[in-house]
């Protein structure tokens, strides 16, 4: 097999569910992607809110490189040094000591762990919001609030709703002693950075103390520093029954994890559950590295100065009705639906942006990214929005 790389036909060997990509990244350095033609990109996505230390990072490279040549993989049936400290690592960033943590591999697999969870407490019932996004497995899709995503799979899990995010009257109507769980993200990443207004979470919380439903905040894009905090729900002072992770948390390996609170922490018994990747070795040492380099570079705090910076200066540029989100998970909404051909105008810049949907785009760079790479973002969204047509 040594057929060319420029030779290989992306629609003659893939199926067609995430249609062709315009680009082939070959390397990365820092915040910077570099294609098969050599061209250079400033990754202001990082693989979506993924690569939080960025490409190729010294301290990852570091422990998974030790870590493979040690130990790679033992299943679930063995326990492991690296498992083991990010475990507790992850307890004691919930300041819960009853916290528990379930390793897997990705945001739909927390999700599921979450799901089976809430069945432990004997009620089937869930609440989600519409729009929201938990995955693409049957159990997450049904929780996923978007019709398109899910239509074409139905049937799919019976006895989920879908209520307004942001309005806690319809979720206290939607919410009853049968509700097993409530599941919401902090921001709605997927949904175009939908942030909701401050004391929305603490509602929640307060209706699914009334019921005694679990609340499930699914974190998987806005945790481990994204938006300023480990967890994008800290700014409300109060705890979910279930908080699940992935993307950021293994730096760019697959790893995923759900942890819970309390009595929540109790509920999965003996065999009730399980992955065979689940906190490998590998991926559990590429995120000590990352928390590790998290702390020690202050990461979360230049995060909440980016965003101050981007807010002032984009929020007042003509063709810009609004920008929203925290720390380094941003939504920029367009007055015009232009959002698909700003991102590709910036793509052909050298700049890599997302259009969450028609009005918005989404930036998540790595969280260590720097003063004059935000400056340099900045420079070329001003100068694509000058030749834009945004009515
Ligand atoms: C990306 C995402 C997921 C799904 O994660 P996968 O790793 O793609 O399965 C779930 N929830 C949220 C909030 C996400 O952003």
């Amino acid at each position: 097999m040594t057929q060319k790389l420029s030779t290989i036909s992306w629609d003659d060997v893939m199926m067609a569910n995430y249609g062709t990509p315009s680009r082939t990244f070959v390397s990365g350095k820092g915040c910077v992607l570099k294609d098969d033609t050599g061209k250079s990109y400033l990754d202001f996505l990082a693989g979506i809110a993924t690569n939080v230390l960025g490409h190729g990072h010294p301290a990852v490279i570091k422990a998974v490189t030790k870590q493979v040549s040690t130990l790679g993989h033992v299943s679930n049936f063995f326990a492991h040094p690296e498992g083991l400290r990010l475990a507790l690592r992850l307890k004691a960033m919930t300041g819960d000591s009853n916290a528990r943590v379930f390793f897997c591999n990705s945001g739909a697999e927390a999700n599921e762990a979450a799901l089976k969870i809430s069945r432990r407490t004997g009620k089937s019932r869930i609440v989600a919001a519409q729009g929201a996004f938990h995955g693409r497995t049957m159990g997450a899709l049904s929780m996923t609030g978007q019709p398109s995503k899910r239509e074409p799979f139905a049937p799919l899990l019976k006895g989920v709703s879908h209520v307004h995010y942001g309005d806690l009257s319809a979720m206290s109507r939607a919410v009853s002693k049968k509700t097993a769980m409530v599941i919401i993200e902090p921001i709605m990443g997927e949904a175009g950075v939908i942030t909701p207004e401050d004391g929305y979470l603490a509602g929640v919380r307060e209706i699914c103390n009334r019921s005694g439903a679990l609340l499930v905040f699914d974190c998987v894009q806005t945790g481990i520093g994204r938006t300023g905090q480990w967890f994008g729900f800290e700014h409300e002072k109060i705890r979910p029954d279930v908080l699940t992770l992935a993307k950021g948390i293994g730096g760019g390996l697959p790893l995923g994890a759900t942890i819970a609170y309390g009595r929540a922490a109790q509920l999965l018994q003996p065999g009730d559950h399980g992955t065979t990747f689940g906190g490998n070795p590998i991926a559990c040492a590429a995120a000590n590295a990352v928390l590790d380099v998290i702390e020690s570079k202050k990461l979360m705090q230049s995060a909440k100065v980016f965003e101050k910076k981007i807010k002032k200066t984009l929020s007042v540029l003509p063709g810009v009705s609004e920008v929203r989100g925290r720390g380094l998970l941003l939504g920029i909404e367009l007055s015009a639906p232009i959002a698909k051909q700003v991102a590709a105008s910036m793509l052909d810049a050298g700049v890599i942006v997302n259009a969450a949907n028609e009005n918005t785009i989404r930036i998540a760079p790595p969280l260590i990214v720097t003063m004059p790479q935000i400056e340099k973002f900045i420079s070329v969204f001003v100068n694509v929005m000058r030749e834009a047509d945004h009515g």
